[in-house]
């Protein structure tokens, strides 16, 4: 059996929060953490569990931003050290182990010549990604990486192993792909689809004054959806290192076989700009770049070590988008290494989604992620969000699982029809909610689960 670390043991503070990426750590406490290294391990994790008759919180990679793997008086299943990488005789198919990485995994496929458009910070584990639909790269044009999912093995609450794709046990799959922690079994391996990767990656770059915000915000959002498939478009809020004046950065990347396909990609938005003949304070166009790059500048502005409150909103295809954001891009709090980024998703968003739990989605996704390193700020931080929020919810459709943080903010984060399905699947292949679920107020959601509404629009 795996090394059991009980409450009060000298491990037990490093095995319960050490792998948290978010450094506002949470006052709650499991029983026990069980770092499991085999399968057999997990299954005997849900024997105990069974015998002890307590619920199993599961952790990937330990980047849900409300650290959803730590729960009271549950056995904390880490699969960190269960780590596996395969890839099938064709290559076209990967069965990687839940606690890779995005960087794990493309660091291997790239030298098979392959890719798989996982998170785009390095150190993001597939296992909380692919369960929440997963934004991967280029997944405006890509679509979600959840939908690369092909087939899952499980060990469900009962403590069976069992393997789920089209052919059997195809609700697990459909669960699988858009549940989010509230997924009623444990994956211990998902066999993804792969692409060739890229011979030519490369960016533009454009940095301005953030009293041009409005006419940048207008061009961002017109050009990335005016762009080939190829490019992935995103503008970006922050106060740049070293600096007390805020700016907001446009950055587009290509992904191509050849130089040629690559600049004419690009050249579509390098030659054209905001009205008004505005001056960028950097720009940096059709350079090369690659995923190695790309994956360090996410590290970067995603600093270990730090206290985070993030949030995030699908904005209504019809609202006036850079007005809606505009409190959210221009007033990010002093003195911290906050950012506010809007993120193109069209034209993913206006196809039919396949049939899956995932089932959200707006031409416009819009997160906040603010950053900070000293526990005085929490108040100062939290409330700004908070505020930000408050105002932009009410143009929103509803919100990606994988920003979100129920226990501060629910809203709607299925279809109604999916997300009547999802919690009936709950409670199906997880009568007595042995797995944690959502992460509400007090934890007391269980087996029924979300209720899938605007909650603003309640108090109304
Ligand atoms: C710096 C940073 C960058 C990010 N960038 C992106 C991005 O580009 N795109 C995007 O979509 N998201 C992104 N995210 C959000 C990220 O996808 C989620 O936080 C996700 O939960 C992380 O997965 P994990 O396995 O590392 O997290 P964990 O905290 O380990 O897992 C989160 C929860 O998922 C469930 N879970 C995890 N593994 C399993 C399993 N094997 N079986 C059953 N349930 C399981 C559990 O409920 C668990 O508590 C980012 C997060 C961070 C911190």
């Amino acid at each position: 059996m795996a090394s059991i670390i009980q409450r009060g043991s000298p491990a037990y503070e490093e095995a319960r929060i050490g792998r948290v990426f978010n450094h506002r750590r949470p006052k709650r406490y499991p029983r026990a953490v069980v770092e499991a290294a085999t399968l057999d391990d997990i299954m005997k994790t849900v024997q105990l569990a069974k015998i002890e008759g307590c619920s199993i919180s599961i952790r990937s990679g330990g980047h849900s931003w409300a650290a959803w793997s730590v729960r009271d008086d549950a056995i904390l299943l880490d699969l960190g050290k269960y780590q596996f990488m395969e890839l099938n005789e064709s290559k076209t198919i990967a069965k990687v182990s839940p606690s890779i990485t995005g960087n794990m995994l493309n660091g291997f496929l790239v030298t098979k010549g392959k890719m798989f458009a996982g998170g785009h910070c390095p150190d993001v584990a597939v296992g909380g990604f692919l369960l929440q639909g997963g934004m991967g790269w280029n997944c405006a044009h890509w679509g979600w990486a959840c939908e690369k999912v092909k087939a899952i093995d499980v060990v469900t609450s009962e403590g069976n192993i069992l393997h789920c794709d089209e052919n059997e046990n195809q609700e697990l799959l459909w669960a699988a792909r858009g549940a989010g922690p509230g997924f009623p079994a444990i994956v211990t391996a998902f066999y993804l689809e792969l692409r060739d990767s890229f011979k030519a990656v490369k960016s533009s770059t454009f940095v301005w004054p953030i009293s041009e915000y409005a006419k940048v915000m207008d061009w961002t959002i017109k050009v990335s959806q005016e762009s080939d498939d190829s490019i992935e478009g995103v503008a970006v809020a922050m106060f740049p290192p070293g600096s007390t004046e805020m700016a907001i950065t446009s950055h587009f990347v290509t992904f191509q076989q050849t130089e040629e396909a690559a600049i004419a990609s690009l050249s579509h938005i390098d030659n054209s700009r905001p009205p008004g003949a505005i001056k960028p304070i950097i720009e940096v166009p059709c350079v090369p770049t690659s995923l190695r790059k790309e994956y360090e500048d996410q590290a970067a502005a995603n600093p270990h070590k730090h206290r985070y409150r993030c949030d995030n909103a699908y904005i209504e295809n019809n609202a006036n988008v850079t007005e809606v954001l505009r409190e959210a891009f221009t007033t990010l709090p002093h003195g911290t290494k906050a950012f506010t980024l809007w993120f193109s998703m069209a034209p993913a968003s206006r196809r039919e989604m396949p049939d899956m739990a995932l089932s959200m989605q707006s031409d416009h996704y819009f997160a906040i992620y603010c950053v900070w390193e000293d526990e005085k700020d929490d108040e100062r931080c939290n409330a700004w969000v908070s505020t930000v929020m408050a105002k932009v919810e009410r143009h929103s459709v509803g919100a990606y699982l994988g920003d979100s943080d129920f226990q501060v903010r629910r809203t709607r984060f299925w279809g109604e029809k999916q997300g009547k399905r999802l919690m009936e699947l709950r409670r199906k292949w997880d009568p007595e909610g042995r797995i944690c679920g959502y992460l509400d107020e007090g934890d007391r959601s269980g087996t029924a689960g979300l209720e899938n509404i605007h909650e603003w629009q309640r108090k109304l």
